[in-house]
């Protein structure tokens, strides 16, 4: 089988310009070629040799995603991709605008095995794990098609970063290298569910990555209601793990709160998170939940949303309401994915 390429790291690379016979300095004019020009054909690398291409081309593939579908939404510009990796899975990215610098909502999983109650990416469970090229790609392709930069990324696509941790290590690693895009370990955001044992390993990385835990209730009682991750997972368990991610990186965790009406909004409930989070190094993102058809959530009012939001900044947590985007265009969360697919399968059935 050929080798993935583009999930090499300049290192590795190296190596294996040793392996093929060819000189290690190669290796930086391929990564730049398949990096930072984004090349998808060793006939694009006009720089080498006819016969090191060929060569190349007998050894690795270069591994991208297909786009198959794109829509741009009419109130801001938001920019949702559906990608097609191995000609068979169905990825979602979304390109988004923000006064600070583009920013692309990658996906590291098709689907997801984690089973959140009010999240679309799950309900098909898990298909395939990411490589790191599949993800790369992700951002590449929306910049070649957008003819912008993106700046900043999110992991918060489908898929659970920390259940494809070595891969997803990769990627940011090879996002942030020099050779590469550059991107900044500080414009990189991580979003899990809360796996506290790989949480404890990320602090042993030695990264400067934004760590966003999605936390969605104050308790045990209403996260195991709607996260069954949070069962094995437990709640003083995984705050402790976010403190020890803070003070050992000094960045700020931020935590996500979907505010689901009835469920996990009651003043008592932000009362309860408020002292919970006490004295942490920490940014509480409140997100009304987006509605998921197939579940029966509803999101909070919007005078409920101000309502927690102040009680958790007026006892000393910092807490924004999150900008929504691309709502026309069901930029939300696995629905497009899924609503793509049942398509597809209709259609098969016909
Ligand atoms: N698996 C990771 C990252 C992917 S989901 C994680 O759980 O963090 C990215 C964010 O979207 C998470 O905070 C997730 O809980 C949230 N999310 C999923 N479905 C949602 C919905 N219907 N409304 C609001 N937020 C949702």
């Amino acid at each position: 089988m050929k080798k993935d390429i583009k999930s090499l790291t300049l290192k590795e690379l190296q190596d294996e310009m040793g392996l093929i016979g060819e000189a290690k300095f190669r290796a930086g004019q391929i990564y730049r070629w398949l990096h930072v020009k984004y090349a998808d054909d060793f006939s694009d690398m006009t720089d080498l040799s006819e016969n090191l291409r060929v060569k190349l081309k007998e050894n690795y593939d270069i591994v991208g995603v297909r786009q198959v579908k794109k829509l741009v939404s009419k109130e801001d510009n938001t920019t949702k991709y559906l990608f097609e990796i191995e000609n068979n899975y169905i990825i979602e990215s979304v390109f988004m605008r923000y006064s600070y610098g583009n920013t692309m909502c990658v996906s590291t999983q098709a689907g997801c095995r984690m089973g959140c109650a009010f999240c679309a990416s799950t309900i098909g469970g898990v298909e395939k794990s990411l490589s790191p090229s599949e993800m790369l790609s992700q951002i590449y392709e929306a910049e070649k098609d957008m003819g912008e930069k993106v700046s900043h990324v999110v992991l918060m696509g489908s898929g659970e970063p920390l259940d494809n941790y070595d891969n997803v290590m990769k990627f940011i690693r090879i996002l942030n290298s020099k050779e590469g895009k550059n991107m900044s370990q500080r414009h990189i955001t991580l979003s899990t569910c809360g796996l506290i044992n790989k949480m404890y390993d990320l602090a042993d990385e030695d990264l400067q990555i934004t760590l966003a835990v999605s936390l969605h209730a104050p308790n045990d009682a209403i996260r195991n209601e709607i996260m069954p991750v949070s069962k094995a997972n437990p709640m003083d368990k995984l705050l402790e793990a976010c403190r020890f991610y803070a003070e050992k990186t000094k960045r700020r965790v931020t935590f996500e709160y979907s505010l689901i009406k009835g469920v996990n909004d009651s003043a008592q409930n932000a009362k309860e998170l408020a002292s919970k989070l006490k004295g942490m190094l920490c940014h509480v993102n409140l997100i009304p939940v987006n509605d998921v058809k197939e579940r029966n959530f509803v999101r909070s009012s919007n005078e409920t949303v101000k309502m927690f939001e102040e009680i958790l900044t007026s006892r000393g947590i910092e807490a924004t309401v999150r900008r929504k985007l691309g709502s026309d265009i069901d930029a939300a969360c696995g629905q497009l994915r899924k609503r793509y697919k049942d398509e597809m399968m209709r259609s098969d059935r016909k």
